[in-house]
């Protein structure tokens, strides 16, 4: 039986079941919460990608993987593998296992924080976007989330959209405090009787009358909408530890020179990359925040502080006082990586989020492996003698292992030909003007929609058609497909 096709109501995420008709055929999505997964079940994702798709695996921005060209793939086929493997635990709840959590960090309630959603039948509801985040600490995950658990010394800050409200809770009630979160969402939600399942696609300017009043009432939204339609767009490891990657015993084993003069000083007033000060509650929705419309507390009238007040009341808290601190930049693991238990990780980027069969396969032969929001992955509990080799053999694959790689923070939507609404090859442009170069993160995307964009501050380049349109907190300009990559290169730059 041929996959069914694309989900017709407005939660337009696609999942391992639900699938999404891409210009390249149908698109699944597998979701792997916290990038966690083993290198049999990656094995098992290869098999079904070289068998019904187009051989090839994608990384998203939430650390979940994706399947293309599954042109006759037999659905029941493709569900049995992935739930034989692990993958698909819930039917029912599938496209709301959207977890991210911190890469490096051990220990982390990602499986408990699963099962437990899973076992809430009302939060299958949960739009496909809403995201949860379990950081380590480091701010790495936390802000780019709708609920996110962030330790705190001896207590667990839970963020609302990017925000702290003063809700504080012991590490034991991280996992009911974010489910209680959920909850907080949903209730809100239907206060503010904003439907079910709308508009899990907010960069779309208003399809219908019914979306154009719905963002009439959320203004923060219609903003979005609006400035969208008009072009005005900003932007355990066992103790043995892994194998090395021949598998053998023993040793590694077990285990635009004019851009400053065509940027205008629109954004200007957009604060700098890597330093950016936390929203409170009450802050205004701006500009700044515009790029993480996709958080659903966010599209609630005053969400963060009403959702961490439901959610308060809920857990019997009190709020105390929240605490602005700076949002920490992110850069990938990449290169051997000391734990704290005296093994290594192995950290390493995927060239534009797409894995070959000659990547998967090596990838495959590892015992545990991590896949980031940033579209690398890290190869943990490492012994050290096992990690050279795994460098080696990561490298040989053709994936980034060296600090300073000229794919080091660049991203690219899926683009020609995977997409029928992209305005150019944006991966074929991407590799063509891509140069090693430092400072802001930057995604190339094929139109206004920007999927896949990073969370935090970031250099947008955007087809337009005739060439590319690139903005930054700082600067904005256009450039030809040739002229792109030095207008790129200084918009990094800041
Ligand atoms: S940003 Fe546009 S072109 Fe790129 S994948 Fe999304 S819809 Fe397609």
């Amino acid at each position: 039986m041929p996959i069914p096709s694309v989900r017709a109501d407005a939660d337009a995420c696609p999942g391992a079941l639900r699938l999404h008709a891409a210009a390249d055929g149908p698109l699944a999505r597998v979701r792997v919460p916290g990038g966690r997964l083993t290198g049999a079940q990656l094995t098992v994702v290869r098999e079904l990608a070289t068998r019904w798709g187009d051989g090839h695996v994608e990384l998203t921005s939430r650390a979940n993987l994706q399947l293309r060209a599954l042109k006759d793939a037999p659905v029941e086929d493709l569900a049995a593998n992935l739930r034989g493997a692990g993958l698909l635990p819930s039917e029912t709840h599938e496209l709301v296992r959207n977890i991210v959590a911190s890469p490096l960090a051990e220990g982390l309630p990602v499986g408990p924080l699963d099962q437990a959603l899973c076992a809430d039948p009302s939060l299958a509801e949960l739009p496909g976007r809403f995201l949860f985040a379990l950081d380590s600490g480091a701010g790495d995950v936390a802000f780019g989330a709708d609920v996110a658990a962030l330790p705190l010394d001896d207590e667990v800050a839970i963020i609302f959209a990017g925000s702290d409200a003063g809700l504080r809770v012991a590490p034991a009630e991280v996992v009911p405090a974010l489910l209680a979160a959920a909850h907080a969402f949903l209730e809100e939600r239907a206060a503010q009787q904003i439907p079910a399942k709308a508009h899990d696609r907010p960069a779309d300017p208003p399809a219908t009358v019914q979306q154009a009043l719905h963002n009439a009432r959320h203004p923060g939204r219609a903003t979005d909408a609006t400035q969208a339609a008009l072009d005005e767009r900003p932007g355990s490891a066992a103790d043995a530890g892994q194998a090395a990657p021949d598998g053998r015993p023993g040793s590694a084993t077990d285990n635009a020179q004019a851009m400053p003069e065509r940027f205008s000083s629109a954004t200007g007033a957009l604060r700098a990359a890597g330093d950016q000060p936390l929203p409170l509650p009450g802050d205004r929705y701006d500009a700044g925040r515009r790029q993480r419309v996709a958080w659903r507390v966010r599209e609630l009238t005053d969400g963060p502080a009403r959702v961490a007040a439901r959610t308060a009341a809920t857990l019997g808290k009190a709020l105390g006082e929240p605490v602005r601190r700076s949002r920490p930049g992110v850069r990938e693991p990449i290169g051997i990586i000391e734990q704290p238990d005296g093994r290594v990780a192995v950290g390493a980027l995927v060239p534009l989020g797409r894995l070959s069969d000659v990547q998967l396969k090596v990838l495959a032969s590892a015992k545990a492996l991590v896949f980031t929001p940033w579209r690398g992955v890290i190869l943990p509990g490492l012994l050290p003698q096992a990690a050279e080799s795994w460098v080696a053999a990561l490298a040989g694959a053709g994936l980034e292992v060296a600090a300073g790689s000229r794919w080091a923070g660049v991203t690219a939507c899926a683009g020609r030909p995977g997409c029928a609404k992209s305005l150019a090859d944006v991966r074929a442009d991407a590799d063509a003007a891509t140069v090693k170069g430092e400072g802001l993160p930057v995604h190339w995307v094929g139109c206004a929609r920007g999927c896949g964009s990073p969370a935090g501050p970031h250099v947008r380049v955007e087809a337009t058609g005739t060439g590319y349109e690139v903005r930054s907190p700082h600067a904005r300009g256009v450039a030809s497909v040739g002229e792109v990559g030095a207008l790129v290169g200084a918009a990094r730059k800041g």
